[in-house]
Order: C-alpha cells, then structure tokens, then sequence
C-alpha cells in the first residue's frame, strides 16, 4: 500500500554557502545543484543592477537600521540600504527597469526557496517541513526573523538550531560506536562571515549536551578578504598613484580576485593577482605571500583564539579536558588557523573526520527527522541539549542591565525574577529587555518592552514577578505577575512586532507566491487570546474570593469592574480571531481597571 510518508530536510543557511540535506532510507543525502554541487552560494542574482549577495542579507537579518555595526557593513556593500518604516533596514534593486526594496527576511527567503526546490527535485516531494540552522551567537530577534524567512518561503520551521550544535550532531553519529564514555568535544566553525565556537559533551547513548558557545556574528572569511582590498589599495595608490577607494566596480572586482588568491593561499605560499584594466584602463598586477596575508589577518585570527578560551572559560573546563577538537566551515581550511589552534591545544591533532561544508546540514537534516517522527536507531536515540548565547534581562533604575536568565543556561529555560517600583504612586513598571553582556543595558541588543500595571503605593512597595520562558528555538516569551494581587500577565515583547508588522508578513507571503502558511503569526495570536482569556478568568476569580470576604467592594468598583470585564470578553465571544494587538489592548485596559481595585481589597 502506499502510503503518504512525510519528508523533512535541514538546511544550514550560510552567509557564502549554503546546503540542504535530506533524510532517505535512513540517511542523509546531501544535495547538488543543477551544476552538480553540494553546496550552492547564498545569492540572489538581479541583473544589471548587479549581483545581490545572500551573505549580506545574513549580515542584516534581525539587524535595525541604526544598528552601528550595519552602518559600517554598508560601507563595503555594492548595493544600496535605505531606511524602511520601523528602521527596518531595506535592500535597494534596480530589476526590470524598476526600484525594488526587499528586506533581509525576503533575500533570506529566496535563498530557502532555492534550497526546497532543490531537495523538492531530489525527492520528487512537496517538502514543508523543514530545520533551519543560525550562527549560535544569534540573538533573539535574528533568529525571530530567520524564522520568519523560512515561513515566507512556505517552509513550516521545525526548529530553528544552533550550526555548530548542528555539527556536533554529524559529528556524534559519525563516532557513536567510538565512544565509551563522555567525551568533551570543542567545534570550531569559522565561515565567510561568522564565527562560533561550541562546547558540547557528548555520552555513549547519543546525548548531545552544550556547554558553552562563544563567537562573533561579524567575523569571518569576508573580513579577511576586506583587509586584503585594503592592503592592495594601499599597494595601488603608491605604484600608480591612483586611488580606487570609490571606484565601486573596481573595488568589487579586486575583492573577488582577493578570495581567490586566499584560498590559493591555502594550499601555496604565493601567489599574484592580475586583474585587467582595474581603474582607467590600468592593470592590476601584484603578488602576495601566504606570510603577508597571515600577517594582515594576525587581529582576527588571534580574536579567534580568545573566542576559544572565553569558551572553555565559560564550560568551566581546562584545555587538557578537551578529547577532539572538530573544524567546520571554509575558512577552517586557512593553515595559520590550524596551526594556531593546534598550538592552543598543545599539540593535539585536529579533527577533520567531518566534512567541513557539510556538516552543519548533515545534522540539521537529522534533527528534522527525529522531530517529524521518523524512526531508526540513527534518530531515535538523539537527544539534544542545548544553551543560550547571550544573556537575556531588562533595565532597571540606574541603565544597568538586570540579568534574569544568563548565558550558556541551558534551554528550553524558564527562570523569574521580582522587580519593585522605583517611584512612590507610580501605576505601571516598564521593562525593557536587552540580549547581552554589557553592564549597561542600552549597550546591548535590545529587543522589546512590555509593561505590567501596578497598584499605586509609595516605592518599593509594588512588586511584579517577571518570568523568562525560552523554547527549544532559543525564542523568548515574557510574563509578569504582579505580586499584590496576584494577576498574571502573559506578554510577546513588542520589538519583533515593530520590525516585522502582520501587515508586512501579509505582503511578503503574497510576493512570496502566495503561501499560506501562517502558524507562527497565528501562533502568537492564540497566545495573547489565552493571556486575555487568563487574565478575566483571574480577575472573577478574585472577584469572587474577595466578595465572600469582609473587604467587600463597593458597588461603584464592582460595577467599574464588570462593565470592563464584559468590554474585554466582548472580543472573545467573536467567532474570528482578531489581530494580536486588538487582544494585547484588551488586556491592557482590563488590566489597568481592575488592578488597582483589587489591590485596595487583598
Ligand atoms: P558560511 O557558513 O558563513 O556560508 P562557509 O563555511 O561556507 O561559510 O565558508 C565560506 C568561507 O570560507 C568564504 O569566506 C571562503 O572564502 C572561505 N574559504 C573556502 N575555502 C577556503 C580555503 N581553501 N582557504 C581559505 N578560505 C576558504
Ligand atoms: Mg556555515
């Protein structure tokens, strides 16, 4: 009989390759291309307006246009970013004659696209489900919208997971019958534009338990080719006097021919670039030692290093504890890297028993199949444990970051923490919640704020329950309670809302050939509709307690507090689903009338 069996694939969206995997008969197939390659670059091609790089897009996903480090990046980008609504940054495309605007979300998703209809040809199957794979020093809203990516390319995101914890999976299986007893395993995944590096542990049984990551979402082969361009551009001016700083074609001519030249670097110790009439008709010729191109890069590579130690630091581990030491990623392939890796470690050998380019697909796509059920000894004994890259808190009083759930805890997560007012009679608290290390909060990435009403007394004296809940996704969701009256507030902090409206999803599913699929809209609808609906079950509850008590209400309270109740049910008993904000101002105002009666009575 036939039967409908479901497919899952894992897809390690890179910023210069990427790579889709599928899992048959009980395996990992990784997929070519048309011209029979396994990985293909994460590009999107407009012509004449010239190419547009998938890898740019990965550098602006989840980014803000103000954001310092996106400013600079633009500096270097052969396409124009302008400001969206909401300081969505945009990329600028002249295509058939005409200016488009496309943000980071819509680039990343052609790419997907790309990616499912190759493993769509492959198999000869609608694919839908789908893993996706992030830098592990992604934060929240970066991998919001690589989520949100996957959906506009009609995928359904199984789960969004950490690269070099992806590796560690391929890595695992690859040793399972190898592995007596639990082995620490360090992977060092050094790409075109990120950097990560893990510490997982992994067991005889196939737990795979993170440690500690470490890594710069900013560091990479690109960087390395950027202070190659530098170096020649310097070389040109004195040779010829001739500065092609701005000549833009020039300059995205000269770093193609510097990636070239880097990774013949990598097998030979020199080599010459040529590159015909570069600027005004002026040849570019010179050469380039293994030894200068070392010496340019020294800074990174040595960020690299300390990245590792941040890491071991982190795992609480010493460097003699590490039993393999696993390279992923193109830039993993540079020897100086090698070396300086295998110096750290005293001399151990390094690990190339995975593939390098593949890997990080290689376990994605095994995930997504031990998540859409399949069967196997492979899948079945997988388990996976793993961390927050970044500490997540709010702002308190005096700027500083207050830190509820720290870096490297291990997810899904849920921890609280209280918070009392800071001024006397003050009716609500605003928090503000940031993802990172710095001790003063706006020093961080800031996702969102969300605000919990409290009754009016002197300070210190309201206190609200603020509790972080973190899926397998490494995806926030907040609530508070405030702690008078016990009222608790399911809340989706607001930052993701401002960068990405429904409106706005709306219409890249349109453009996106009309898919459907909109679970994780929906998803965050249900949520706030369960938090209304919560929130006025608490409320008569409390009602109701406190009547049979001598504080009894007044009748002017009471009646304030019915005609509010039914104002907010009012929206529930409407057979559609409204929007997520219509049930977010629900509860908003709910909460702001009854809050402060109730206070008065408990
Ligand atoms: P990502 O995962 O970020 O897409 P990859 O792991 O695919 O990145 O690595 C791409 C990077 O590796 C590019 O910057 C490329 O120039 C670099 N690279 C590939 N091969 C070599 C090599 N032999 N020597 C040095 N760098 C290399
Ligand atoms: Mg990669």
């Amino acid at each position: 009989m036939n039967r409908y069996v479901a497919v899952a694939i894992g897809i390690d969206l890179g910023t210069t390759y990427s790579c889709v995997g599928v899992w048959q008969n009980d395996q990992v197939e990784i997929i070519s291309n048309d011209q029979g390659n396994r990985t293909m670059p994460s590009c999107v091609a407009f012509t004449n307006g010239g190419r547009l790089i998938g890898e740019d897009a990965k550098r602006l996903i989840g980014r803000r246009f103000s954001d310092t480090k996106l400013q600079e990046d633009m500096k270097l980008w052969p396409f124009e970013v302008i400001k969206g609504s909401n300081n969505i940054p945009k990329i600028l495309v002249s295509y058939n004659g005409e200016n488009k605007e496309f943000s980071a979300e819509e680039i990343s998703s052609m790419v997907l696209i790309k990616l499912k209809e190759a493993a769509e040809k492959f198999l000869g199957k609608t694919v839908r489900d789908a893993v996706i794979t992030v830098p592990a020093y992604f934060d929240d809203s970066q991998r919001q919208a690589t989520k949100d990516a996957g959906h506009v390319a009609g995928l359904n995101v199984l789960q969004i997971i950490n690269e070099p914890t992806s590796a560690a999976i391929a890595y695992g299986l690859d040793m399972k019958n190898d592995i007596v007893r639990d082995i620490n395993v360090l992977i060092f995944d050094l790409g075109g534009g990120t950097f990560d590096v893990s510490l997982v542990t992994i067991d005889k049984k196939g737990t795979i338990a993170v440690k500690a990551v470490a890594g710069d979402t900013h560091l990479g082969g690109q960087d390395f080719d950027n202070t190659m361009v530098d170096f020649f551009v310097e070389q040109f001016k004195r040779k010829h006097s001739i500065d092609i700083g701005k000549n833009k074609r020039a300059l995205s001519r000269l770093r193609v021919a510097c990636e070239k030249a880097k990774r013949v670097l990598s097998s030979i110790i020199d080599t010459t670039i040529d590159i015909d009439s570069l600027h005004d008709g002026v040849d570019f010729s010179m050469r380039i030692s293994r030894a200068k191109f070392e010496k340019l890069n020294e800074d990174f590579f040595s960020k690299c290093i300390e990245m590792v130690e941040k890491c071991l630091g982190d795992a609480e581990l010493h460097k003699k504890q590490i039993d393999e030491v696993v390279l992923v990623g193109g830039s993993t392939r540079i020897p100086k890297v090698q070396q300086l890796l295998k110096d750290f470690f005293q001399g151990k050998e390094l690990s190339k028993k995975i593939h390098a380019d593949e890997a990080v697909a290689y376990g994605a796509t095994v995930l997504a199949a031990k998540l859409i059920g399949c069967s196997g000894k492979k899948v079945s004994n997988l388990v996976l444990i793993d961390v927050v890259p970044l500490s997540l808190g709010v702002e308190v009083r005096d700027g500083s970051l207050s830190i509820i759930v720290n870096r490297n805890s291990s997810i899904p997560t849920k921890k609280e923490r209280n918070y009392v007012t800071a001024d006397d009679y003050q009716k609500v608290i605003t928090f503000n919640v940031y993802q990172g290390e710095r001790t003063r909060a706006v020093d961080n990435n800031w996702l969102g704020k969300f605000e919990v009403a409290v009754p009016p007394a002197p300070k210190g004296k309201s206190q609200v329950r603020v509790a972080f809940d973190i899926d397998a996704n490494g995806i926030l969701n907040c609530s508070g309670v405030e702690l008078t009256t016990g009222l608790k507030k399911g809340i989706i902090i607001t930052n993701y809302k401002e960068r990405l409206s429904t409106e706005n999803i709306e219409k890249m599913l349109d453009d996106a050939h009309k898919y459907k699929l909109k679970d994780e809209d929906y998803k965050k609808t249900i949520f706030a509709r369960n938090a209304l609906e919560g929130y006025i079950d608490d409320v008569k509850s409390k009602i109701k307690k406190i009547g049979n008590t001598t504080k009894r209400f007044n009748n002017k309270d009471l009646q304030l507090m019915e005609t509010a109740i039914e104002k907010a049910s009012e929206i529930l008993k409407q057979s559609r689903v409204v929007d997520f904000d219509e049930y977010q101002k629900a509860l908003n105002q709910l909460e702001k009338v009854c809050l402060p009666i109730i206070a008065q009575h408990v």
